[in-house]
């Protein structure tokens, strides 16, 4: 094997800021996040589409809707 072709892949332990981690492979050995696929809320859903329904009832109140 020829050094310096491919970039040294590792297991690189990734760190969640929500307490999550798991093994991926990386050119660094360890990583953290703010956000993953556990805690992101594109996946867990709710929290942030509460939020936008606020911001919708104050559209609404600014329009005369309803
Ligand atoms: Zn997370």
């Amino acid at each position: 094997m020829k050094e310096g072709i491919h970039p040294d892949y590792k297991e690189c332990k990734v760190t969640c800021a929500c307490g999550n981690s798991f093994v991926t492979k990386s050119t660094k050995e360890e990583m953290r996040l703010d956000v993953c696929s556990a805690c992101h809320p594109f996946f867990t859903g709710q929290q942030k589409f509460i939020n936008r329904g606020g911001r919708v009832e104050k559209f609404k109140n600014k329009y005369h809707i309803d």
